[in-house]
């Protein structure tokens, strides 16, 4: 038996119970998890605002260390450091031949899998394929990258997700470019990891907005240049602070449609909106005809950062080697998995950044 935090119906509280895993089987891999991160997909998962089949293991952002492996395992050995990756690409289906393995049609094949029983013989399923909010985890061969040398593994349990999307939401979706200025939407994980993007792109003017006026300084540390406290005057406030065009790239880390339609407005003309943020179906962001042609922007949802995680970690991992990107700093708290609950109720007020669970 090991721990893990199970969610057993949307809207209730994630409890923390022992849970009974079964040996990898061909192709999978079994881990020891070393952290996890706490992410704001989780949160909703837990309210219903995304779907998954229940009850599960929660949790998605997570690295380990190989306890055993399946038959016919060879990219990892037990002993090793790995990056569990939720959105493992089937490399069969159309997105996947196009080379656009973040839009695998086959991603989520395995959620509704059998996972591991609870002590009474419950069924539970893998949340978002890792269920990485646990001690120990089974998980498919395709899920776990191999941690690239010289990075801490508690650390880069925010690879997984917060890193991935918000460094691939400016370096892959919006493709920022040196000397541009960039906004970005929401200092939560993957705002935090957008703005390192910018930095590491070698932005201009980098505008962090956020509703509390507390994560400024997280955000500076991450290379934000301005911070703007967000009010009904945010779009304006960012196009002051561009000359009054607006800036060439606005991401949206948020999900909502007010923060959308902000975005879009503190773009400049021609610019690029990318929204990261997951809202439900009714945030409605409307746009009339006329400025869709007057503005001239171009507004891209991105998922996964559009990033393909094989290639991008090594990518990643020089950056945290030589310096240009600090995965540390984007931990605002560590926790323990008992703490997750309370962890994930606090999140809509939470002071930004990552909690992160160390096991
Ligand atoms: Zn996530
Ligand atoms: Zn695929």
């Amino acid at each position: 038996m090991v721990r893990a935090a199970v969610l057993s119906a949307v809207g209730a509280p994630l409890e923390i119970i022992g849970i009974k895993l079964p040996e990898p089987g061909p192709g999978r891999v079994r881990i020891r998890l070393a952290a996890a991160g706490v992410c704001h997909s989780d949160l909703s998962l837990s309210d219903g605002t995304m779907r998954i089949p229940l009850p599960a293991v929660l949790g998605h952002e997570g690295a380990g260390t190989v306890v055993s492996v399946g038959e016919g395992v060879t990219h990892v050995a037990p002993g090793d450091g790995v990056v569990l990756n939720w959105a493992p690409a089937c490399g069969l289906c159309h997105a996947c031949v196009i080379g656009e393995v973040w839009l695998c049609s086959d991603a989520l094949a395995g959620a509704g899998g059998l996972h591991a029983r609870t002590a009474d013989g419950r069924e539970l399923h893998p949340g978002l394929n890792v269920g990485a909010f646990a001690e120990e985890t089974v998980v498919a061969a395709n899920c776990v990258l191999p941690l690239p040398d010289g990075i801490p593994l508690t650390d880069a349990a925010l690879l997984g997700c917060a890193v991935l999307t918000g460094y691939g939401a400016v370096h892959h979706s919006a493709r920022v470019r040196a000397g541009e200025s960039v906004a970005v939407f929401g200092v939560g994980g993957v705002g935090l990891a957008a703005l390192q993007a910018a930095r590491i792109a070698e932005a201009s003017t980098i505008v962090a907005v956020d509703v509390s006026p507390e994560k400024e300084e997280l955000a500076r540390a991450a290379g934000a240049t301005e911070y703007v406290v967000a009010s009904a005057t945010t779009a304006k406030d960012i196009r002051r602070l561009t000359g009054g065009r607006g800036v060439d790239v606005a991401v949206e880390c948020v999900g909502r449609a007010v923060t959308i339609r902000t975005a879009w407005d503190s773009t400049r003309r021609g610019g690029r909106t990318t929204v990261v943020g997951i809202g439900g179906k009714d945030q409605q962001v409307t746009f009339h005809a006329l400025e869709l042609f007057h503005w001239g922007r171009t507004l891209s949802g991105c998922v996964y950062g559009n990033s393909d995680p094989a290639k991008d970690l090594p990518v990643l991992a020089a950056h945290i080697r030589a310096g240009r990107f600090d995965l540390a700093a984007m931990v605002t708290e560590r926790i323990t998995l008992d703490d997750v609950p309370s962890a994930l109720s606090a999140m809509p007020a939470g002071r930004g950044g990552r909690a992160l669970v160390v096991f």
